[in-house]
């Protein structure tokens, strides 16, 4: 008997080894899926012994499930509610990291935006009627300090407190991608969604990814992608705000979709657009949020605060387009070319 189990496990074990070697034999491609997803477009390209479309599909969905505010069954959208939710993981790993940069931000960075970001038209409700009393009145309704974790709970001490996980969900969807491609043993990805991006070794050609930096021209369609710099890393989490896409004027006040939560305005200055790299992609996504508010010079005092991040801040003055860098950001030659 025993030694029937001992011959047993000795051919499992040959079986697994040889599935092993077979598995590392086959030759690798390289697979390029793209689409649509969150209201924007997404490109990820990877190199893998199986097309991993499924499992990306699959990462996709369970960001939505968490996230969305359009999906009326998401974690988000039932807390907005105020049902009883137990938050997934995901949605925790968000919450925190959403939390933790309010924080270093001052709370230029705020996800209990949402009735602003609705009221402005911006959101999933038609444009309110805004007046300076209706802004006060939304204002109040604001502050991260008003949301806690208690256990796998999101506590309120408002029940009209609502929030919106949009200038980070992109970022933290393309993390959850590359994690998973990673742990299918990929080590050359990109992952690109809706201009928020993971990427690392290598493309099809043996080269550094290529990553577009885009001029912030108006673009409310977010159809042009004029290329302001290209630039090559072997790896990174890179995002970029601006608001130069999602925006209309009322009158001649142009109304863009970052809203001051301090002031309870759309945010009106010369900072242009704001592309931050950062050790996870949901993180530069929620600081390049935060430079959009928080304006050129307080972006770079917040950036170089960090140990991780680095920016570059394209700044409209006099028809010009200036670069402000934060410390960290390594690129200047690219941008100079
Ligand atoms: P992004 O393109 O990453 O800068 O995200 C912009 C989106 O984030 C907007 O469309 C709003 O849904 C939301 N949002 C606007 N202002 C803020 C803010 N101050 N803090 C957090 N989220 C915001
Ligand atoms: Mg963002």
């Amino acid at each position: 008997m025993n030694r029937h189990r001992t011959w047993l496990a000795l051919t499992m074990a040959a079986l697994c080894v040889g599935l092993l070697v077979w598995n590392n034999d086959r030759p690798q491609h390289y697979y390029h899926h793209s689409g649509e997803v969150f209201g924007t477009l997404y490109n990820i390209r990877y190199q893998a012994h199986a097309n991993l479309s499924d499992s990306i599909q699959q990462c996709l969905k369970q960001v939505d499930d968490a996230l969305s505010m359009f999906n009326q069954n998401s974690d988000l959208s039932r807390i907005n509610r105020n049902e009883p939710v137990t938050v997934s993981t995901d949605f925790l790993r968000v919450f925190t990291e959403a939390q933790s940069v309010s924080d270093l931000s001052g709370g230029a960075f705020d996800m209990t935006v949402a009735p602003l970001v609705n009221a402005w038209g911006f959101g999933f409700e038609n444009k309110a009627q805004m007046t300076a009393e209706r802004v006060d009145s939304l204002r109040a309704l604001i502050g991260y300090r008003r949301i806690h974790l208690q256990g796998r709970q999101i506590v309120k001490d408002h029940p009209a407190i609502r929030l919106d996980a949009g200038a980070i969900a992109k970022g933290f969807a393309c993390d959850k991608v590359a994690e998973m491609l990673r742990r299918q043993g990929c080590t050359n990805l990109l992952v690109d969604i809706g201009g928020e991006v993971v990427a690392s070794g290598k493309n099809s050609k043996g080269e550094l990814w290529t990553i577009g930096l885009t001029k912030p021209i108006d673009d409310p369609t977010g159809t042009r992608q004029e290329l302001q710099a290209t630039l090559r890393y072997d790896s990174v989490c890179m995002a970029t705000s601006g608001n130069y896409r999602n925006f209309y004027y009322e009158g001649t006040e142009r109304r863009s979709h970052t809203i001051d939560p301090r002031t309870g305005y759309p945010v009106q200055h010369n900072l242009l657009s704001a592309t931050v790299t950062a050790s996870s992609c949901m993180r530069a996504d929620a600081l390049a949020t935060a430079c959009m508010v928080l304006g050129a010079e307080e972006a770079v005092r917040m950036i170089d605060q960090t140990d991780d991040a680095a920016c570059c801040l394209i700044v409209g003055e006099n028809d010009k387009q200036v670069f402000v860098l934060s410390k960290r950001w390594t690129h200047i030659e690219e941008l100079i070319k």
